[in-house]
């Protein structure tokens, strides 16, 4: 039996578990992917005390403070929640079930869809929604990026590192990058900006073998060995949903100023949440966490 559990295994869920060893508060982290949205990024400037960390070095430290202070971490996925009078049972992919006081909903974003024939037969085929944890599977190989963002931008510059060709095809009209990053597409060899309008399906056989896009009145196939899917992303709070946590209209785990949900013992922090003005970054994921412990804390000390 466990006083918290924290699902996720992100700098929200990082931040929560350092704050609940302070307060020996009795916890279990559960995390499904290593680390969250952050290891997608190689240069972080804007986390006080480092002028310049990827991401993956940066959550590592995150990762070592939490166990060095004693956090249990376990890498499942969690499929179920559910209550029994005041415990609640956290049921995970890897068929284990843990009982717990309290929990912290940690859940981040997950990558947008195409939602197109092959996308999902594909994905670890070809198709990929990282373009710094994918790229080097590419080298000497023509890609596709889909997207007209800055996400999708910062992907294909990376992805100009290994692959032969990158091709952005971006929906019309849909070209948002800041102009700094279309400054450097321009003047990359290997990237070009296609404009369509649309994806139709992803082909292949074992593995990716090109995109179908559709380009005025006809569809064109492309051929690539990659398609990296740059177009956002959405909350992953199906398990929030399911216990019956509230959501605002785009699908955010509405909080209160304590991270409180409408279940009570049920915390959520970090960007799957209406918290911090939505601004959704590093440093108030964290500190949502860090609040979300807080309050288990002081539920715990008043007996509630
Ligand atoms: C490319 C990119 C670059 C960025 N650069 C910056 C930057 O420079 N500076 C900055 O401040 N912010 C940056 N951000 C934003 C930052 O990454 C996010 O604000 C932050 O990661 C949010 O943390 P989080 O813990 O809320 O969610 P996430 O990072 O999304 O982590 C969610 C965690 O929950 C886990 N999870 C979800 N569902 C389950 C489940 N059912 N069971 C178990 N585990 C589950 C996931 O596996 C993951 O471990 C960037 C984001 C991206 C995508």
């Amino acid at each position: 039996m466990y006083d918290l559990i924290i699902i996720s295994a992100g700098p929200a869920g990082f931040g929560a578990s350092i704050y609940a060893s302070r307060y020996k508060i009795k916890h279990l982290v559960i995390g499904k992917e290593f680390g969250g949205q952050i290891v997608k990024t190689s240069r972080i400037e804007n986390w006080p005390g480092f002028e310049s960390i990827s991401g993956p070095e940066l959550i590592g430290k995150f990762s070592d403070q939490a166990k060095k202070l004693g956090a249990e971490i376990i890498q499942d996925e969690v499929k179920k929640i559910f209550k029994q009078d005041n415990l609640f049972s956290v049921e995970t992919a890897g068929g284990v079930e843990y009982q717990t006081k309290n929990i912290i909903l940690a859940l981040g974003m997950k990558p947008r869809k195409l939602n197109v024939p092959g996308e999902d037969e594909f994905v670890g085929k070809g198709v990929s929604y990282c373009a710094i944890c994918d790229a080097m599977f590419f080298r000497g190989k023509d890609v596709a990026v889909v997207g007209g963002g800055d996400s999708a931008a910062k992907a294909a510059i990376h992805l100009g590192e290994f692959a032969s060709k990158v091709n952005i095809f971006y929906p019309e009209g849909k070209l948002i990058m800041e102009p700094a990053l279309q400054e450097k597409i321009k003047e990359n060899e290997k990237i070009d900006l296609c404009k369509c309008q649309g994806v139709v399906r992803l082909e292949g056989d074992s593995k990716v073998t090109g995109i179908v896009c559709k380009f005025k009145d006809e569809n064109k196939k492309i051929p690539v060995s990659g398609v990296f899917v740059e177009i956002g992303s959405v909350p992953g709070v199906e398990i929030a949903k399911q216990i019956g946590a509230e959501m605002d209209s785009e699908g955010y785990i509405i909080v209160k100023s304590d991270q409180n949900t409408n279940i009570s013992g049920i915390y959520a922090a970090g960007d799957a949440t209406t918290g911090s003005n939505k601004l959704r970054q590093l440093i108030t994921s964290v500190s949502e966490g860090a609040i979300a412990a807080s309050s288990v804390y002081q539920k715990n000390k008043l007996g509630n």
